[in-house]
């Protein structure tokens, strides 16, 4: 079987603790493998060799950190093909989104390896009286802990602009998807990275704990769900650390009354159905004008019950399974509640049979779901579609805004200028109209009230992981 070790000072160690994880395949329901649950020791010699690290790592030029950047981004390229299979393997998701998410980590490595080029350490800043120059400073040793949903690509919008500023790091990634992860240690190595500089740590909840309650991480940068995201900032403000915080989302999409059909029920099944669901930016509520309700529902159910179930490595597969059996408990929950709450499904004739083992769970949607319901006001993370109707635009407005979360949304209109400013009085921290959701990493990621705190990506992702620094003298 094969065990997943400790990654430290750019040696493999085993854990001190005899604690393991099995990890799935979700399709085959077959264990992969198994991770050792990294002890607060373990945690310990992690951040130990990040602290030594340190003094070094945050005194070479920006140039020659963004230098490994580019090695990242080179060794995902090389090892894309097995990288893809073992993205497929352990989280279930189909080959194609596999094979997007490798090329977004790259993309995102390489855009902090560009900015490295241009990226000035100090500024002198002009006045008539003093001398002041302004220096940007890495917050010191970060933690970074990701989900299971979207591996390689959570933790490239960490650790690239985390390398970038001078910081040295920490990594746990997923117990329920480390296989891929691993990879970026035996980069560290093959582009013979300082000791200390990048570590990773394996284990579940108790490991994070250990980590986020180091007095010697300064910063911590979480993706996750709102509990474990609220628990961990519990933990960062005992010691005043700096905190990232990625959490959960509850998407609308809405559809105005001049658009295509074909192109509205698109945009409305792949913000829902792709990579099964499991995306904090899915756009899980459908807001669509009165005028087009019924004919949308109707496209809406044949295009989803054209949706096969099957073998993500199948190119044919129309969606893959759910990447863990209790993501398939809770979305089973959710279906559960809308069945109580006497919730109206979209009767949707599915053709395809379901396959004999995985984690599988076919879309539904549930109409005219009433805002209180928690099916409306619940991240699911799964390919379930809630809806309501609106007669004009401040009535959409008020029913996508109306919401605890708001990270992400689409608007589709066919008059472009209206699109624009719609989502501009959307809240969200990213809007797209008439597209499909593409995140580039010269923007930026993250959203307002529930979805978290801070910006991943573009210069803001950069800031996160630096503190700006005045030094003032009379003129010299
Ligand atoms: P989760 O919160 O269960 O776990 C996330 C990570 O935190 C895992 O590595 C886990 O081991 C670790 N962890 C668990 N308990 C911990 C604790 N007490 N202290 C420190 N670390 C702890 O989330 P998940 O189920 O892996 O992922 C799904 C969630 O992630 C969804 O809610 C989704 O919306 C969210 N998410 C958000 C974004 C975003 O950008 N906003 C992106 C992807 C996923």
């Amino acid at each position: 079987m094969n065990l997943l070790k400790q990654f430290i000072n750019n040696t493999w160690v085993e854990s001190s603790s005899a604690q393991h994880l099995e990890y799935y395949n979700p399709y085959t329901e077959q264990v992969l493998g198994v991770v050792s649950e990294c002890s607060t020791d373990d945690v310990n010699r992690a951040v130990q060799a990040a602290v030594k690290a340190l003094p070094h790592w945050r005194c070479l030029s920006s140039q020659a950190r963004g230098h490994y950047l580019s090695c990242f981004a080179d060794f995902l390229e090389a090892h894309k093909s097995r990288l893809v299979r073992e993205v497929v393997q352990n989280n279930g998701k189909r080959l194609l989104e596999a094979e997007m998410d490798i090329d977004d980590a790259i993309s995102c490595y390489r855009y902090y390896a560009e900015v490295s080029a241009t990226l000035e350490d100090e500024q002198s800043i002009h006045h008539p009286s003093y001398s002041i120059t302004r220096c940007y400073e890495p917050l010191g040793v970060v933690a970074i802990i990701t989900p299971w949903n979207f591996p390689l690509v959570t933790s490239a919008w960490k650790i690239a602009p985390a390398l970038l500023a001078g910081c040295t790091l920490v990594f746990k990634p997923s117990e329920v998807v480390p296989l891929p992860e691993q990879s970026l240690a035996q980069a560290a190595i093959e582009m013979g990275l300082p000791e200390g500089v990048f570590n990773l740590v394996n284990g579940g909840a108790s490991t994070g704990v250990a980590l986020t309650s180091h007095p010697d991480v300064n910063k911590i940068s979480f993706t996750g769900s709102n509990s474990t995201g609220s628990a961990v900032m519990r933990m960062a403000a005992k010691d005043v650390k700096d905190l990232t915080l990625e959490l959960g989302g509850k998407s609308p999409i809405l559809i105005f009354p001049d658009v295509s059909l074909e192109a509205a029920v698109e945009a409305v099944v792949s913000g829902i159905c792709f990579n099964a669901g499991q995306m904090c930016s899915a756009t899980s509520r459908l807001v669509v004008h009165k005028d087009i309700e019924e004919a949308l529902y109707d496209r809406l159910s044949n295009a989803i019950a054209q949706i096969s179930l099957g073998d993500p490595f199948n190119q044919s597969t129309g969606m893959g399974p759910l990447t863990h059996v209790k993501q398939l408990e809770q979305v089973n929950r959710y279906l559960s509640l809308a069945k109580q709450e006497g919730l109206e499904g979209l009767t949707c004739n599915q053709v395809a049979q379901r396959p004999s083992t995985g984690y599988f769970v076919r879309p539904h949607v549930f109409r005219n779901v009433p805002r209180s319901s928690c099916l409306w006001q619940e991240e699911i993370f799964g390919p379930i579609l809630c809806t309501q109707s609106f007669r004009n635009d401040e009535e959409a407005l008020f029913i996508a805004n109306d919401h605890p979360f708001a990270l992400a949304a689409t608007v589709i209109c066919e008059d472009k200028e209206k699109a624009r400013d719609i989502a501009k009085r959307l809240q969200a921290g990213t809007v797209w109209f008439n597209t499909e959701q593409v995140v580039l990493p010269q923007t930026s990621w993250g959203g307002f009230k529930h979805s978290g705190i801070g910006r991943e990506l573009g210069p803001f992702g950069l800031d996160a992981y630096r503190g700006v620094k005045h030094v003032m003298g009379p003129l010299i």
